[in-house]
C-alpha cells in the first residue's frame, strides 16, 4: 500500500471545518486592518531563500527541498529551485518585482503550504501551513514606525481572541539594528570562546560562522551555558531602544499583554529590531503558534529599494491544534440538521424536492436513497450524526405531513410540509 510521505499528512473531515473556520476568521480580521491577499508560487529560485533567509540558518543550510530543474533544451543551464520554506522572501520578491510600493500596496497576507525537511513529530511536519502577513513600504509611508509593529501585534491578539483561543503568551524582544548586532556578535564570540568546546556540534559551528544562532540551540545540556551569555538588550543603541519602548507603550495603552524575552532571536537572519513569538501552553514541546518580526534591510538584500517591513507567520497546523482545545471548536463542527429518508420506490424525487427546500433555508441536509430499508436509513442518519431524520414515504406525501424524529431523544412528530423548516430550525 502506498502511504503519505513521512512528515506529510492528509487533513481530513471533520477537522477541515476548523481549518476553514480559521481561514475565514483570518480573512475577516485582516480585512479590518486593510490587509489584502497575495498568492505567490510554491517554488522559487533557490537563491531567493539563500539571500532572503540567510545561508547560515537551519532552514537554508539543512532543511530545504531543492532540486536542479532541467532547462527547455538539453543545452540550457540547469536552474536550482526550492519549495518555499517560508513566505516572507517570496512576498518581498513580489513586492519588488511588481513595484507594489509605488501602488500603495503595503499590507499583504497569504496562506498556504511551506516545506522544511525537519524531524517530524507532533506539531512539526515537513509540509505544514502558514498564514503570513507583511507590512512593507517605503520609509516615507511610515513603514519603519513602531506604530506598525504595535498594529500588527494588536491584530494578532484580536485574531486569537476572535478564534476563542485563550492562554496565549506574547513574548517580545528587540534584536536591534545591524550595528548593534555586530557588537553583540563580537561579545558573544568572546564569551563563547572558553565554553564552546563543551557545546553541541551545531553550536561549535555557529560560534564561528554566526554566534547569534547559538540561541536557536534546543540541546538541553547547552542551555545552562547559553544562560550565561550576554543579552542583546545590553547592546541596543539609542534609536533602537526608543523604537522598542514606543512599541511597548502602544501595546500597554491598547491593552495587549506581553512579556519581554531577550533570548528570543528567531531563526531567520534578516530580522531587525522587534522580534516576537506567541506561544500556547497546551501545545507541548512545539509550543510556538506564530512568530515574526521586523526586517528593515530585507528588500535591499534582495536588490530592491529601501522598504522597511514587519511581518509574521502563524503555524496554521498548531493554531488548529490549540483551537481543538477551545470551546469555539464545538460550534464549528456542524453535523447535519436533518437526514431525509425516502421510503419506498418512487420516493427519491419527492425527497429531493424537500431536501432542496430545506437547504435553501441554510439547513445542513443529508439525503438517503429509496432502496434503503427504514432500519438502514436510521443507521446511516445516526452515523452521520444528524439531529433529525425525516421520513418521506407514500403515506406522508399523500397526507402532506411528514414523520420527523429527533434522533437524540427518540421523540417523533408528524409535521405539515409548510412547517418543516421552522420545526427543524428550532
Ligand atoms: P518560522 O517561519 O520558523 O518563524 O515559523 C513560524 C511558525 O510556523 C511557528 O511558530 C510554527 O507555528 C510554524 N512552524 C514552523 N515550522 C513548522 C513545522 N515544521 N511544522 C509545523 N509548524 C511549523
Amino acid at each position: 500500500m502506498i502511504k503519505a510521505v513521512r512528515g506529510t499528512r492528509d487533513l481530513l473531515p471533520p477537522e477541515t471545518a476548523l481549518w476553514n473556520f480559521v481561514e475565514s476568521a483570518v480573512r475577516d480580521v485582516f480585512r479590518a486592518y486593510n490587509f489584502q491577499e497575495i498568492r505567490t508560487p510554491i517554488f522559487e529560485s533557490t537563491e531567493l531563500f539563500a539571500r532572503g533567509v540567510g545561508e547560515e540558518t537551519d532552514i537554508v543550510s539543512k532543511e530545504m527541498y531543492t532540486w536542479e530543474d532541467r532547462g527547455r533544451a538539453e543545452s540550457d543551464k540547469r536552474q536550482s529551485l526550492t519549495l518555499r520554506p517560508e513566505a516572507t522572501a517570496g512576498i518581498v520578491r513580489a513586492y519588488i518585482e511588481h513595484k507594489l510600493g509605488d501602488r500603495g500596496l503595503n499590507k499583504l497576507y497569504c496562506m498556504g503550504p511551506m516545506f522544511r525537511r525537519e524531524r517530524p513529530q507532533k506539531g512539526r511536519y515537513r509540509q505544514f501551513y502558514q498564514i503570513d502577513a507583511e507590512v512593507i513600504g517605503p520609509p516615507s509611508a511610515g513603514s519603519e514606525s513602531p506604530a506598525r509593529d504595535a498594529e500588527v501585534l494588536e491584530m494578532l491578539a484580536t485574531l486569537l481572541d476572535r478564534l476563542g483561543i485563550t492562554g496565549w503568551n506574547l513574548e517580545l524582544n528587540s534584536v536591534g539594528c545591524p550595528s548593534d548586532r555586530a557588537k553583540f556578535n563580537e561579545a558573544l564570540r568572546k564569551a563563547l570562546e572558553p565554553v564552546v568546546g563543551k557545546m553541541c556540534a551545531d553550536c561549535q559551528r555557529r560560534a564561528v560562522t554566526n554566534p547569534l544562532r547559538v540561541f536557536d540551540c534546543k540541546v538541553p545540556e547547552d542551555q545552562p551555558i547559553i544562560d550565561t551569555l550576554p543579552r542583546i538588550s545590553q547592546f541596543l543603541d539609542e534609536p533602537c531602544r526608543a523604537h522598542f519602548d514606543a512599541v511597548q507603550a502602544i501595546l500597554t495603552k491598547v491593552g495587549v499583554r506581553f512579556s519581554l524575552n531577550d533570548r528570543l532571536v528567531r531563526g531567520l537572519d534578516y530580522y531587525t529590531r522587534t522580534a516576537f513569538e506567541f506561544t500556547h501552553g497546551a501545545l507541548g514541546a512545539q509550543n510556538a503558534i506564530l512568530g515574526g518580526g521586523r526586517y528593515d534591510g530585507l528588500s535591499e538584500a534582495l536588490g530592491g529599494p529601501a522598504a522597511p517591513g514587519i511581518g509574521f507567520a502563524i503555524g496554521e497546523d498548531r493554531l488548529v491544534m490549540s483551537l481543538q482545545q477551545s470551546a469555539s471548536a464545538e460550534g464549528v463542527l456542524r453535523k447535519p440538521d436533518v437526514y431525509v429518508a425516502p421510503l419506498g420506490a418512487g420516493m427519491n424525487s419527492e425527497a429531493a424536492r424537500l431536501a432542496r427546500e430545506l437547504r435553501r433555508h441554510d439547513l445542513v441536509v443529508d439525503l438517503g436513497d429509496e432502496t434503503f430499508r427504514l432500519k438502514k436509513s436510521f443507521e446511516t442518519a445516526t452515523k452521520a450524526g444528524a439531529k433529525y431524520i425525516l421520513i418521506v414515504g407514500e403515506n406522508e406525501v399523500k397526507a402532506g405531513a411528514f414523520a420527523l424524529k429527533n434522533l437524540a431523544t427518540g421523540e417523533q412528530v408528524s409535521v405539515p410540509r409548510a412547517e418543516l423548516t421552522r420545526r427543524i430550525q428550532e
